[in-house]
């Protein structure tokens, strides 16, 4: 997910290594293509053509500047889930009461956006059939991978592009004697570091928007996932096109070229889109739902929290990309109003 409340100086600065990593940090690691098309597919006008101009190794050098920027001070005012949280009025059930013992309402709804995700996809619980090994694409500070690896006993690698939220992320693992079970690398999801068929649980929540090619991030996590494995796949989708339908209307596709500039997300898809890429991939038990009703208090929140004090504060010491972020919360806000944006579960099995 991108945020951004304001990339305060009382954020982590990162190491040495991290200040000095440049634009082709990645690059030289082999982990991103040196050229690469971004595909921008129906954008338009000004703003389109600024994130048409991104080239692929500049919209993930964006990415990676974002969150090394803001995630310590989302992490001050929101924790260590960098994702929507999940709002019903259903009484909260036993592992998300467990999990958040005295938490605030946003953080349990965070812990409940996790076990919704579980169960949706039909995540076993039992000691033989639970998942022993998990991915998780797009970590951030590693909130997921440590909530997976506890409830499941199992070992997770995770993955961002940020270097500083590997280092922070690396730190509150090892704090919370976990350090044994997950690990944290930066590697790029569309070219992942892992083998063929490694993990029986591939997850990535709230990072596929961020992906400039779907079909090849798609392709990535059913090749990662061992037979059997579960992808469960929590993401921004644009509407569904309507029959006849060609491409959304102008001014739609307008406001999320503004969120595309300010957040530094490539062109959109629907959930259709990601069920016709799981489909081809031969991937089994494909399905998709519609959460957006679920996640609205979300981004209120999130406004209320970059208007307080601390919110304003990091805001005033930070620069106009995260100022422009923190903008664009009210276009997402929007975008979910006029039912343009859809906050999509999409989960799928590869065949044994
Ligand atoms: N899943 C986390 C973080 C969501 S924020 C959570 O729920 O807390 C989005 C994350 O996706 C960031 O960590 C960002 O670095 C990561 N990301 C975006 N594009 C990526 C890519 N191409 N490869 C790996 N990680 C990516």
């Amino acid at each position: 997910m991108a945020t951004a409340l304001g990339a305060s100086a009382r954020a982590w600065t990162g190491s040495a290594e991290v200040a000095q990593r440049g634009t082709t940090g990645l690059q030289r690691q082999g982990r991103i293509p040196a050229h690469g098309s971004l595909r921008t597919g129906r954008c338009r006008g000004v703003v389109a053509m600024r994130v048409a101009q991104r080239t692929e190794p500049e919209l993930y050098d964006g990415i990676a500047n974002f969150y090394d920027e803001s995630s310590g001070v989302w992490e001050e005012v929101w924790g260590e889930h960098m994702h929507h949280g999940y709002y019903d009025d259903e009484v909260v059930d036993d592992a998300v009461a467990a999990a958040t013992n005295g938490a605030p309402d946003h953080r349990r709804a965070q812990i409940k956006m996790i076990e919704k995700s579980l169960a949706y996809a039909g995540v076993p619980d039992s000691i033989d059939a639970r998942p022993k090994t998990i991915v998780d694409v797009g970590c951030g500070i590693g909130g997921s991978s440590r909530y997976l690896a506890r409830k499941y006993k199992a070992k997770v690698n995770s993955i961002t592009l940020s270097p500083v939220q590997v280092k922070r992320a690396v730190d509150i693992t090892y704090k919370q004697g976990l350090a044994e079970l997950v690990n944290f690398q930066v590697a790029n999801a569309l070219k992942q570091p892992f083998q063929d068929g490694s993990f029986d649980l591939v997850w990535s929540m709230e990072s596929g928007e961020h992906m400039p090619d779907k079909k090849q991030f798609m392709g990535e996590l059913a090749r990662v996932a061992a037979p059997g494995g579960r992808i469960i796949l929590v993401t921004w989708c644009h509407r569904d096109l309507l029959p006849g339908e060609k491409s959304l209307k102008p001014d739609e596709q307008e406001l999320l070229n503004k969120i595309c500039d300010a957040y530094y997300l490539p062109a959109w898809c629907s959930p259709s889109d990601y069920v016709t890429l799981a489909k081809d991939l031969g991937l089994q038990d494909i399905k998709n739902e519609d959460w957006s009703e679920y996640v609205t208090p979300f981004w209120p929140a999130v406004m209320k929290s970059a208007l307080s004090v601390q919110g304003l504060m990091g805001l005033a010491k930070s620069g106009w990309t995260t100022v422009k972020g923190a903008l664009a919360m009210t276009l997402m806000i929007q975008g979910y109003q006029r039912g343009l944006i859809k906050f999509a579960a999409i989960t799928a099995r590869k065949p044994e």
